[in-house]
This record gives C-alpha cells, structure tokens and sequence, in this order.
C-alpha cells in the first residue's frame, strides 16, 4: 500500500507541478531524528567525549502539528549535521528542552513546541508542501534550502539586523520540528531558492555554516574583510572553516588555515589555501600541564603565521574557544580583530587582556546570519562562487552515527543526511551549470 509519504516523495522525484504537491494529503505523523526528555539524564556524571549521540538520538515517528499561518511544510529531501546537532544529542550545555519550554510559554503557536521529544537538526533542502495563510512568496513545489534564523517579525528589535531580536532562536536547537525528517516546519522567512546545480544533499549542508562564515567574514555586522588582509581561520576545513577560507580567497584575502592531520592540509592545498599550519604536527600546547597558558607557545605561533603569511593576522576566525582563545588574541595584528561565533573545547575563556588593550585589538562576538546575509550566502552559491563542502552522505537511520563522527572530529567539511531522497545524486536542474563546476563541487567527497 502506498502510504502519504511515499505519494509525496514519488510526487517529488517525478517532478509533480506544485498544484499537484499542493493537493497531496499530508500525514498526520512522519519519521524524524529527535532526542526525547526521559533521556536527557542519561549521561549525567560522564566526560563529553563519552557522551554518545548513537544512544540518544532515535529516529521514531512525531505528529505534525497545525501549521501557523506564517509558516511552511518542506518535504526534506536532505539535511545535514551541524555541531549544534551534537549539543543537542549529548545535553550540553544543557538540554534544550529548557529551549522548547521557553518558547512554549511565548504564544499558542509556541505552544505546540513544548513536547517530550525535539526533532533536531538546523539545515534542510527539499519543496514546499503547504504555505500557511499569511504567506506571499512562496507556493508548493518551490525547491527550497532552509536557513535557521528563527525571528519573530513582530518584534520591533528584530528589524535592524534580526540577529539582534531579543527572540532570536536557532530552529531545529533552540525550536522543534528541526531539518532532520521528513517533514520540517519552518516559517516563511527561513525559505531560499535551492541552487539548482547541486543535488538534495549538496544543497541541504550550506545554508548554516555558510551563513554564518559569510556574516563573519564579509558583512559589516562581522569583519567585514578588505582585499589584502591576513586572516587566520582555524578549523580551516571544518564546517565553518572551509566556507570562510572561501570567503577569504574570494574577497582577495591571504588565509592561514589551522588543520591537524596532512590530509587536511592537502584538501586545503586544494581548496587554494596555500599557508597552513598543521597543529599536530607543530605540537602547540598552549596550555601547560599545571593548567596555564604558555605565552612562549603563543610566540613560535606567531612566528610560524609570520613565517607563511608575512605579517600578522588582520583577523582571527575564532571557534574552539578556551584551548586558542589566548593564542588568538596574542598573534592578532595590531589594531586587529578577533571574531568569534562559538568554544567548543570550553567557554569560560582566558586571555591576557594586556595584548588586546595595549595592541588596540578588537574581540568581537558574531552568531549566525540575519535573512539577508544568508540570502547573500545562498546566491554565492547558486551562482557557483562559493561550493559546499559535502565530504559524506548518511541516511536518517544513521543521523546518531553521523553527529558521533562530527563529535569526535572525524569528518571533513560537512556531513549531509538523506531524509525523503531515496539515494545521492538527485535534484540538480541545471546539469550545464553541474558539469562546469563538478571538480569544486565535489572536492570534499575526495577526502570523506
Ligand atoms: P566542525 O565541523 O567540527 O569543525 C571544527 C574544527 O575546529 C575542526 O575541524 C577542528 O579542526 C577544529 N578544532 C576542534 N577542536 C579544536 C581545538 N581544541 N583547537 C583547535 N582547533 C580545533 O565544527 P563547525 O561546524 O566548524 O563548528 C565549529 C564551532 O562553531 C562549533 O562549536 C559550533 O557549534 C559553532 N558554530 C557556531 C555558529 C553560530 O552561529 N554561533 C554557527 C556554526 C557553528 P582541526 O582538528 O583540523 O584543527
């Protein structure tokens, strides 16, 4: 028996026109990777790299709720694991639960976020399937990407840079009915046109990493880097780093990428990256045995960026938090900035403030991207100036595997996840476009 499903995804595949997606039934509940409040203890007292997101995400079926009339269903074709995805999964540095109940008490339609489970996931590409009643630009069978600004645009704060709003959320962490299923709710002003040379999945990983590399290297809420400047990115081949060594490359900067193995630092050859730093290898260790930093290893650092780049860093892409933040403020250039969006390895941070006042440095705070900066990072990539970075492909069965590997620092670039599409390689429209680009396309695949 066909199920609702199945007709959507058919529908989909077959390329149905949107009167036709519009008229499907839609079913009352769909298969989602969540993580579920009975388990938000269960790995209490255990260090974070014990924390197995293999064990606490399920893939179980969740009803849809009603649609808000400023919102959208996407059939998800992809989506894909952010590091967020990990926080969630592990409870750290909390549960998000405490999210869902805030944004439960907000209003009846935040309400219905308010459940014992939370779907996960902030990225997704797929087609619209329903608009709700206040929604203009957008119809079934749009294809689609999804950014996961989540603001309220009644709210008067949101209306300078929506980064701002004293609501703002993060959807699929902050907000339930993430990405990671077959079904997503998003509102309205979180849909962007899919590119239409890439495949589902190649789509569905850009949109929040992208997003936020881009306000943090070119929009004026972040650096916003001039032609000829030296910008340190660590993490160069994550999935914040490779779009901002993109962005630096693209905007005639010199970056210096910080990898830890030569595979790494090929890729990034590659990418066009030529000064990198492989951590491992030059053995840093920026925090001693007794628990202090070491500002000789700051030093050799320096010397090293020096050494590749010719000067000092005009900006410091900064991301792993307690165990760089010290290096990072010291090996910034004078009157420099350090730009910051996250602290995986710990958020209570130290740094000798004496090198940032006397040297009239900058640290600065970014979060992801207001509409249109992430509108801005979409176009770059439909237009073919900026690729994904799709290293690997899971299904949604695997989504636990996929945020362990991201958790443990195993992967390149992103990691995509299939929802509805049933294999890899569907949903280009513009295959001339596709076979132009394939090699920056498909470079990260190479090392995944
Ligand atoms: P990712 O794909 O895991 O990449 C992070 C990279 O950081 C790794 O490739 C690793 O590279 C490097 N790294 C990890 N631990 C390190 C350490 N102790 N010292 C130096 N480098 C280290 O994660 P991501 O997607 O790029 O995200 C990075 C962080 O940014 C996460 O905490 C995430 O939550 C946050 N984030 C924040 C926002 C926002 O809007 N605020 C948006 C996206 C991401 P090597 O081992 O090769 O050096």
């Amino acid at each position: 028996m066909t199920t609702a499903i199945d007709a959507i995804r058919t529908a989909i595949l077959e390329g149905a026109p949107g009167e036709e997606l519009g008229a499907l039934p839609v079913p009352e509940a769909v298969r989602g990777a969540l993580v579920r409040a009975e388990d938000q203890t269960m790995f209490d007292g255990l260090p974070s790299e014990e924390k197995d997101p293999r064990t606490s995400v399920r893939v179980e079926d969740f009803p849809l709720p009603e649609l808000a009339p400023d919102e959208a269903l996407v059939a998800v074709m992809a989506s894909s694991i952010n590091f967020n995805t990990v926080w969630t999964s592990i409870f750290e540095p909390l549960p998000t639960f405490q999210f869902l109940k805030r944004l439960g008490k907000e209003s009846v339609w935040g309400a219905r976020h308010d459940q014992p489970y939370h779907v996960i996931g902030s990225d997704a590409a797929g087609v619209v399937l329903r608009t709700g009643s206040a929604v203009r630009n957008w119809k079934p069978g749009d294809a689609v990407t999804v950014h996961c600004n989540y603001v309220d645009d009644q709210d008067p704060s949101s209306h300078d840079d929506a980064m701002m709003a004293a609501n703002q959320r993060i959807w699929g962490f902050e907000s339930n009915f993430g990405g990671l299923a077959d079904i997503s709710v998003v509102r309205a002003n979180q849909l962007m046109p899919k590119p239409a040379h890439l495949t589902w999945e190649e789509a569905a990983v850009n949109a929040l990493t992208n997003s936020t590399s881009y306000r943090m290297i070119v929009s004026p809420n972040g650096s916003q880097m001039t032609q000829g400047q030296t910008v340190l990115i660590w993490g160069a081949s994550g999935g914040i780093g490779a779009y901002a060594c993109q962005y630096v490359l693209n905007g005639g900067g010199t970056p210096v990428g910080v990898v830890s193995s030569p595979e790494r630092a090929a890729l990034l050859h590659e990418l066009g990256v030529e000064a990198v730093i492989d951590r491992k290898a030059e053995g840093y260790r920026f925090w001693n045995d007794e628990g202090e930093q070491d500002p000789s290893e700051w030093r050799r650092f320096g010397k090293k960026i020096r050494e590749l780049a010719g000067t000092d860093p005009d900006i410091v892409f900064e991301h792993p938090g307690r165990q760089t933040m010290g290096a990072s403020v010291f090996v910034a250039k004078r009157g420099g900035m350090i730009i910051t969006c996250a602290a995986t390895s710990g958020f209570m941070i130290e740094y000798d403030n004496r090198y940032l006042w006397m040297n009239l440095k900058t640290l600065k705070g970014c979060h992801f991207a207001n509409y249109r900066e992430a509108w801005e990072a979409n176009r770059l990539i439909a237009e073919g100036k900026i690729f994904p970075t799709l290293s690997k492909v899971f299904s949604l069965e695997d989504t636990g595997e996929a945020a362990y590997q991201v958790h443990h620092n195993l992967h390149e670039g992103k990691l995509g996840i299939l929802c509805l599409a049933p294999e890899e390689g569907l949903g280009v429209t513009d295959g001339e476009m596709r076979e132009r680009l394939l090699p920056q396309i498909t470079l990260f695949r190479k090392y995944g």
